[in-house]
C-alpha cells in the first residue's frame, strides 16, 4: 500500500484517517500542528508521539514537499516559486512582502481551461487540477521555508504569512474538491490559523461553485470581471457564455450573505483600447448600481483595477496610467469603491496573469486561443490617439 502524504488531509480528514489506524482525534489534532504549525516532516521529530506510534507512522504516511524547480527573487522582495508536480507539469506560487502584510499568492491547478485572452496561464492550456496536498505543499514550503530564512514575521504572531490569495495559475472553482480542504487546512487555529477575511478565492465566475463556496467554506471572494457587457466579457472571459454577467452577479449577491467581509471584489484587468474606454466604465457604475442588493447602492462591492501584465505572444498591451486614473476616477465620482493594484514582481514575471510554469497542455487550448485570436482581433476597438 502506498503511504499516505498527510497534506492531503485538512483536520476532520486527518482524524478519519487516524481512527482507521485506530487513533484518538486528539493524535490526529497533534501530527497536524507538527505538520503545518512546526513545519515538521520526519516522524521521528515529533517528539510527543509515542515511539510505536512513529514507526507505524514511518511505515504507512509521508509529508510530501513539492521539489523546488527554481526560485527567483525580484528587486521589490518578492519570491516566485515554481514547483514540479510530475509528469512535465510544474506550478508557480508567489510570496508578496508588504508592511502590514505578507502574502502567498497559490495555483490550484496545472494550467487553467478557461482560456482567458489576456492570461498566460489561459494560454498555456491546461494538464491537470492539483490535489489538496499539492495546493497546501506551496503555502506548507513557503511558510516553513522563510521562517527558517529568518524572514519578517506579521504582527506579533509566529506566522510569515498572513494572506493567502488563489491567484495563482488556475481556476480554483473548477478543482472544488481538493480546494476545500485545502482552504480548511489555512483557516484552522491547529494548521495556518488564518482568518477568513485573509484567504481570498478568486474566480472567473463559476457561478454554482460559488453558492457552493458559501455554503462550504466562505473566505473573502474575488470575482475577475473584467468587462461591464456580455458581449465583451464572452470574448475577454470564455466562461461568460456559460454564466452570463446577470447570473454572475446575483451569485454575487448571494455569495454576500455568508461573506466574511460586506463587500466582493470585482478584478478588471486594464487593457489597451478593449475595456477601458469611459463608456466602459459608465456600463460598469450602471451593472453594480442596478445588480447589487438594492438599486442605487454601490457599496456592496470593491473594483479593484489591474494594469494588464503583457507576456510573450497576448497581442494585447496595458492601458496607460492615465487612462487607469481617468477609469479608476469615474468610479470613484459614481460611489464605487476603487483601488489600482500595484504591480509586483514583473521583473520576474511574478505578477498578476504572467504565472506560466510549465504545462503539458492536454486540450490544445492553446492552438485554439491562436485561431481564435486570428479570427477576433479585429473586432476590438482600436486604442483612440492618446
Ligand atoms: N482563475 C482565477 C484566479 C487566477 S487569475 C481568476 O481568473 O480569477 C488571478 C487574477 O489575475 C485574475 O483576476 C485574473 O483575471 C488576473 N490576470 C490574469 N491575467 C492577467 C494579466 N496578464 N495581467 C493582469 N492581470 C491578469
Ligand atoms: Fe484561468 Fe484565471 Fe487565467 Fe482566466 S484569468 S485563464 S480563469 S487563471
Amino acid at each position: 500500500m502506498n503511504p499516505v502524504n498527510l497534506l492531503e488531509h485538512d483536520r476532520a480528514g486527518l482524524t478519519a484517517w487516524c481512527a482507521e489506524q485506530g487513533e484518538k482525534p486528539f493524535r490526529a489534532t497533534q501530527l497536524f500542528r507538527w505538520v503545518h504549525q512546526r513545519g515538521v516532516a520526519q516522524f521521528d521529530d515529533m517528539t510527543d508521539l509515542a515511539k510505536s506510534l512513529r514507526e507505524r507512522l514511518k511505515a504507512q504516511a509521508t509529508v510530501q514537499a513539492l521539489p523546488v524547480q527554481s526560485q527567483q527573487m525580484s528587486a521589490d522582495g518578492t519570491i516566485k516559486w515554481l514547483f514540479d508536480v510530475g509528469a512535465g507539469d510544474a506550478v508557480e506560487s508567489v510570496y508578496i512582502p508588504e508592511d502590514d502584510r505578507a502574502t502567498l499568492c497559490v495555483s490550484s491547478q496545472a494550467g487553467c481551461a478557461v482560456g482567458c485572452r489576456f492570461c498566460s496561464t489561459g494560454h498555456q492550456g491546461f494538464s491537470r487540477n492539483l490535489s489538496t496536498g499539492e495546493i497546501l505543499a506551496q503555502l506548507w514550503y513557503a511558510e516553513h521555508e522563510l521562517r527558517s530564512r529568518g524572514a519578517q514575521r506579521q504582527g506579533g504572531s509566529d506566522r510569515i504569512i498572513s494572506n493567502v490569495v488563489m491567484m495563482g495559475m488556475g481556476e480554483p472553482l473548477q478543482n472544488y474538491a481538493a480546494l476545500v480542504p485545502a482552504l480548511r487546512a489555512m483557516l484552522d487555529d491547529h494548521g495556518y490559523g488564518l482568518s477568513r477575511r485573509r484567504v481570498t478565492v478568486s474566480t472567473s465566475g463559476v457561478v454554482p461553485m460559488m453558492d457552493r463556496l458559501a455554503q462550504d467554506c466562505p473566505v473573502a471572494l474575488a470575482v475577475s470581471l473584467h468587462a461591464p457587457n456580455d458581449e465583451l466579457r464572452s470574448h475577454l472571459v470564455p466562461l461568460n457564455r456559460k454564466y452570463p454577467l446577470a447570473e454572475l452577479m446575483a451569485a454575487c449577491v448571494r455569495y454576500l450573505q455568508h461573506a466574511p467581509r460586506d463587500f466582493i471584489t470585482f478584478e478588471y484587468c486594464m487593457l489597451d483600447g478593449v475595456n477601458d474606454q469611459p463608456e466602459h466604465a459608465q456600463q460598469l457604475v450602471e451593472l453594480i448600481a442596478t445588480q447589487g442588493p438594492r438599486r442605487g447602492d454601490m457599496s456592496w462591492c470593491k473594483v479593484n483595477l489591474i494594469p494588464f501584465n503583457p507576456f510573450a505572444d497576448s497581442g494585447l498591451k496595458r492601458s496607460p496610467h492615465g487612462r487607469v486614473l481617468q477609469f479608476a476616477k469615474a468610479l470613484s465620482d459614481a460611489g464605487v469603491v476603487t483601488t489600482v493594484r500595484k504591480t509586483r514582481g514583473d521583473d520576474i514575471d511574478a505578477a498578476c496573469g504572467q504565472l506560466a510554469g510549465e504545462v503539458r497542455d492536454r486540450t490544445g487550448i492553446e492552438q485554439r486561443i491562436v485561431l481564435q485570436r486570428a479570427a477576433q482581433v479585429p473586432a476590438l476597438n482600436p486604442a483612440p490617439a492618446a
